[in-house]
């Protein structure tokens, strides 16, 4: 039941593009706040922007408070001081989305460049890390909250010319599942959603700015799409609080 988010307040990471963006209109469609996170400012006051026309369009009296936050995730001082950075009257966060993720490059293992599997796990992973520890905080502290991480298929089984981006989707599975667990005891819920194939930004960043190899990808594909994916989000955390959507495993009908 979607009324379950009216007026509740949700960050989102990777906000300015692709699913982040998509989720972050779709909770302003719903009544929600959002605060909106990711690197590039442009980008995310666009997406703001449209999240303001879309909850204009609901009609709905609640919700409708939009920040946008400049925030790199990989990086740790920048995340400590998150809550600096938020309007006070968004600082009661409902929901955390940890969207922001990439992929670079295709290379095999040998040829991989250190740069650049760091730069994975700093954002993929250790990023993710680091503010999902600054929302469980006040998540304990005020006996609520849902935490949902984006893992992909990628962390469910992997591929080649892909190993690190898996490397750091099964570390993902493996953290957000014992989370669960850690929070077992509490109101705290905890949610992976693992999309196959979504046609994003992704795909160009993947391929370093190559668009043509990016499109590539989806030939002969019917890819799924970030609204797609924003719809998972949105139904998790719409369940009934006693209701933990645990996994879910998304694939455009045909990819398997
Ligand atoms: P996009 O490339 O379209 O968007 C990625 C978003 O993450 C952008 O808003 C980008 O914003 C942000 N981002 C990247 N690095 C950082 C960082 N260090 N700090 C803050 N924000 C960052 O990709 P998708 O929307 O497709 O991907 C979203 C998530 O879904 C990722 O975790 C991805 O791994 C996962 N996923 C995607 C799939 C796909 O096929 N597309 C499949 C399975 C999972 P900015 O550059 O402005 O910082």
């Amino acid at each position: 039941n979607a009324s379950r988010l009216l007026g509740k307040t949700v960050l989102v990471t990777g906000a300015s593009a692709g699913i982040g963006a998509a989720t972050a209109i779709l909770f302003a469609k719903g009544g929600s706040n959002v605060i909106l996170c990711a690197r590039r400012v442009d980008a995310l006051a666009k997406v703001a922007e449209a999240c303001t026309s879309a909850h204009k369009e609901s009609g709905l009296q609640q919700g409708g408070k939009f920040a946008t936050v400049q925030l790199d995730v990989a990086d740790k001082a920048q995340v400590a001081s998150l809550f600096d950075k938020i309007p006070q009257d968004l600082h009661d966060v409902d929901i955390l989305v940890n969207n922001a993720g990439f992929v670079y490059g295709t290379e095999r293992v040998g040829d991989i460049a250190p740069s650049d599997y760091e730069a994975m796990f700093a954002t993929n992973v250790f990023g993710l890390i680091a503010i999902t520890q600054l929302f469980l905080k006040r998540f304990k502290a005020k006996k609520s909250g849902h935490v949902i991480n984006l893992g992909s298929v990628a962390g469910r089984e992997a591929y080649v010319g892909g190993s690190i981006y898996c490397a750091t989707k099964h570390a993902v599975r493996a953290f957000t599942n014992s989370l669960m667990k850690e929070v077992v005891d509490t109101p705290i819920r905890v949610t992976e959603i693992q999309p196959g194939m979504v046609e994003t930004e992704f795909s160009i960043v993947r391929f370093r700015g190559d668009k043509s190899a990016a499109d590539k990808v989806y030939e002969g594909l019917h890819p799924l799409t970030a609204e797609d994916i924003a719809e998972e989000i949105v139904w998790a955390a719409a369940r009934p609080p006693h209701v933990n959507l645990a996994e879910v495993f998304v694939l455009p009908v045909n990819q398997a």
